[in-house]
Formats: structure tokens, C-alpha cells, sequence
């Protein structure tokens, strides 16, 4: 089956009373990785919707006069239900209201982007999504490590340390699968992702890194070994955001890193 849409800009949309609905990525929290296109939306929006990932920095960059809410998801903390915050889309798009939905990192990359679009191109709503920089992406990059280095890396996952009920993964085919693996939400779940790939094959002494408040002026770079990650998410009492990553890769962010002031905590060498 083949698909062809148009194309459309970032121009304000509505031109009759139907509104819009833009699902805009807003990257892992320095406003300068925010894209152009995420600003102009949010410089023309009607309402802002935002979740606990969207920054303070880029909610400073959210037009004054524009009401802006709340609408994350912390742990244990839902400001509001899913299909509520769907409803509430549909309802004011219907009101003819540009609306900007902003998001932390991608909205497609566990940010259950898609099941606000689907629910909106349900209700037969215009929406678009713009991508951000997912928290792999940029807070790696902060830190110095290659997601694929040449000679070291040939590939990375992104995986969810986070499950409805229980973690449902593959970790025979993750601890052989030889590249970088990234876990979103695992700090919580740190002992059992080592325990899990530790269990399945990979060396215990594979490098292992996590990174706090990537991208942010708070961010902190802990670097260990996979055999030690519940014991350094202790020890430096790590604080969600933070991702962790594991593989060889994260041996190179002690010659490629550039921001000497922030803290690098090397267990192994200390
Ligand atoms: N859609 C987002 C991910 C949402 S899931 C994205 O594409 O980045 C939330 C998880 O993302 C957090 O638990 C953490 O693991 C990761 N994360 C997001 N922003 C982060 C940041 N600034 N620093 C470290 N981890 C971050």
C-alpha cells in the first residue's frame, strides 16, 4: 500500500475554526537543542501543554501571553489520566485552538506520542509531530560517548527499563547483542538490568555509564562498570532524568569529552 501526504510548514494552520494539535519533541533540556521548527509552533501556539521533562530554560522560552499547564507524568504522580489529556486535545482543537503538546526528548521515543496522535487522527483532528533530540542522543553526546563508534560499536538499542506490569525483554539477545545498549527509566531498575545481562553472558566488568540531568547545567556523568550500576545509583543518590548506558563506547568519553567542568566520577579508577 503506498501513501502520499503533503508536507506541511510550521505556518499557524488554522484558517477555519478547526484547530491543530502540534506533538513537539522538546529534547533532553537545553533550549539550544530545541529545533526552529518547535519554537516557531510554540511562538504561534494558543495553549501550551507540557510535561516534567520539558525544561525550565525552554519553558522560559514559552510566549508570555500563551497559557501554559502542566499535564506530566512523574512516577506515581499522573497531573492527568491519558484519555483525558486526549479528550482534552480533541476538545480544544475543536474549538479551532492551536495547540502545542510538548514533550521531553522525542515524542515517538517512549513518550507515547503515538498514542496521541492516533487517538487525535481518530477523532479526525489535524496534528503533526516534530521531532526532538531523544535523551540517547544528546545526553551521550554531553557526556562524551559515541552511540556507534567505529572498530567499537556497530549498533545501539533503545529500551525501556520501564514496563506496564513487569519488564518483558530479551535480555538474552540484549547481553549478546554486542553494541550499545541504552535503558530509559532504569533508575529504579538499575540492579535488575545488570543482574539480568550479567545473568545472560555480558562481562560484569562491561563499561557502564549514567548520566543525570543530561544536556541540563546540573548534569552529572557517573561512570562505572555494568557489575557496579545499583551501587553507583546508590552511592551518588541518582536522580531521575537519567539514563544509563552500557558497552564500550562509554571507555571513549575519557578523550572525547569537552566540558571539564562538569563531574566525572570514574569508580573503576578511583
Ligand atoms: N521522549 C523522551 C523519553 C521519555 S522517557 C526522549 O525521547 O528522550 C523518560 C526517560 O528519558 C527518563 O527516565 C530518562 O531515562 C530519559 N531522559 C529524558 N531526558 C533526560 C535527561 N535530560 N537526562 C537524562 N535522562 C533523560
Amino acid at each position: 500500500m503506498m501513501y502520499s501526504q503533503t508536507k506541511t510548514s510550521a505556518h499557524r494552520p488554522q484558517s477555519s475554526n478547526v484547530g491543530k494539535v502540534w506533538l513537539v519533541g522538546a529534547g533532553p533540556g537545553d533550549p539550544d537543542l530545541l529545533t526552529v521548527k518547535a519554537l516557531r509552533v510554540l511562538q504561534q501556539a494558543d495553549l501550551i501543554l507540557f510535561d516534567n521533562l520539558v525544561s525550565d530554560e525552554i519553558r522560559a522560552l514559552f510566549p508570555k501571553a500563551v497559557p501554559a499547564f502542566y499535564v506530566g507524568k512523574r512516577k506515581d504522580d499522573h497531573s492527568i489520566a491519558q484519555q483525558d489529556l486526549n479528550a482534552l486535545l480533541v476538545k480544544k482543537a475543536k474549538q479551532g485552538l492551536s495547540i502545542v503538546r510538548i514533550k521531553g526528548g522525542d515524542p515517538f521515543v517512549f513518550g507515547r506520542g503515538g498514542e496521541e496522535l492516533m487517538s487525535l487522527r481518530e477523532a479526525g483532528i489535524d496534528a503533526e509531530v516534530v521531532p526532538g533530540i531523544t535523551a540517547a542522543s544528546g545526553c551521550t553526546t554531553a557526556a562524551g560517548i559515541p552511540l556507534t563508534h567505529r572498530g567499537v560499536s556497530q549498533g545501539c538499542t533503545f529500551v525501556t527499563a520501564h514496563g506496564e506490569t513487569e519488564l518483558n525483554l530479551d535480555w538474552q539477545a540484549l547481553a549478546h547483542v554486542g553494541h550499545t545498549l541504552v535503558f530509559y527509566m532504569g533508575v529504579s531498575r538499575a540492579g535488575i538490568i545488570a543482574k539480568n545481562l550479567i545473568g545472560n553472558g555480558l562481562s560484569a566488568s562491561t563499561p557502564a555509564a549514567i548520566i543525570e540531568n543530561g544536556c541540563r547545567s546540573n548534569q552529572r556523568d557517573i561512570v562505572g562498570q555494568l557489575g557496579e550500576l545499583s551501587h553507583l545509583v546508590d552511592t551518588h543518590q541518582v536522580q531521575s532524568p537519567a539514563l544509563i548506558v552500557v558497552g564500550d563506547v562509554v571507555n571513549l568519553s575519557a578523550r572525547l569529552r569537552t566540558l571539564p567542568e562538569l563531574e566525572i566520577l570514574n569508580q573503576s579508577c578511583a
